[in-house]
């Protein structure tokens, strides 16, 4: 068993949409592994992806222009939070929203009454799902991917570490579903500047970031001295022995 006191759960959308519907199985799944971790005594914040991915299971627009996009949100991110709420409800666990811009983290006063509301919630057992505000997307204001959302929020919220649950079981030495001889990396201390500027790879419709922007994160937390574990979300069985057992099987840690 792992000591940490307080974590943050990254999941993509990959994990909770499946042939354009809410992909039930999954999300149950996750919410049953994020229950065990809260009743170790270990403090989560969820970085939840998917209200885009949510608001095209109700209307099909086209998502590449951006005032669709937001529309998909605005229908998406209620119904993700509505499902979350329902299947949190029978662990009795009860969540919250936070839309939290980019920009926040630049803004000492804004980021005090984050911090403020976050810690309240966690001391009043209250599962806190961050996820940036996708209605009023504009290129120059947003990270355009939660990944370093959930970075920064692992930072400035004061989690030990950061569990990527990504459609990808870790970190290999070359695109896993381009060339069938990858291999997994168990181990990153350090990444070099190369692989931080590789192009986008994402690896589903409703993906943005793909490997770098976790890559990005990876080594913005390494330089605080926070690990993250990045590992599958499809199959929670890694995350699982990884968390609750101290087991890397597969899976790749950063730092630490
Ligand atoms: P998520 O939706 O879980 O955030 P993404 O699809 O955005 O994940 O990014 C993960 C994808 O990045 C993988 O499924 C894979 O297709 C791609 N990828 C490219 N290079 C690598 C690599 N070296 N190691 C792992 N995945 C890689």
């Amino acid at each position: 068993m792992t000591n940490y006191k307080r974590i943050v759960v990254k999941v993509g959308s990959s994990i909770l949409n499946q042939d354009n519907q809410i992909a039930t199985t999954k999300m149950k799944n996750l919410v049953e592994f994020i229950a065990k971790i809260k009743n170790k005594n270990i403090e989560v914040i969820l970085v939840s992806s998917g209200a885009v991915a949510f608001g095209y299971t109700k209307l099909q627009i086209d998502k590449k222009i951006t005032s669709n996009k937001q529309v998909l949100a605005s229908i998406g991110q209620p119904l993700l939070m509505t499902t979350y709420q329902k299947y949190f409800k029978s662990f009795d666990i009860l969540c919250s929203q936070f839309l939290i811009e980019a920009t926040v983290f630049d803004d000492d006063v804004r980021l005090k009454n984050a911090k403020d509301a976050i810690s309240r919630s966690l001391k009043n057992s209250i599962l806190p799902i961050i996820n940036e505000n996708d209605t009023t997307y504009t290129k120059e204001l947003v990270f355009g991917d939660n990944d370093q959302l959930a970075g920064y929020v692992t930072k400035h919220f004061k989690a030990d570490m950061l569990l990527v649950l990504s459609d990808i079981d870790g970190y290999y030495d070359k695109n896993p579903t381009t060339s069938h001889d990858a291999k997994l990396l168990k181990n990153i201390k350090k990444l070099d500047k190369t692989s931080l500027n590789d192009e986008h790879t994402p690896n589903s419709e409703f993906s943005t970031g793909g490997i770098v922007t976790k890559l990005k994160t990876a080594s913005f937390l390494i330089k605080e001295n926070i690990p993250m574990f990045l590992c599958s979300g499809f199959d929670l069985k890694d995350a699982k022995s990884y968390m609750f057992d101290s087991i890397h099987n597969k899976g790749t840690l950063f730092g630490k």
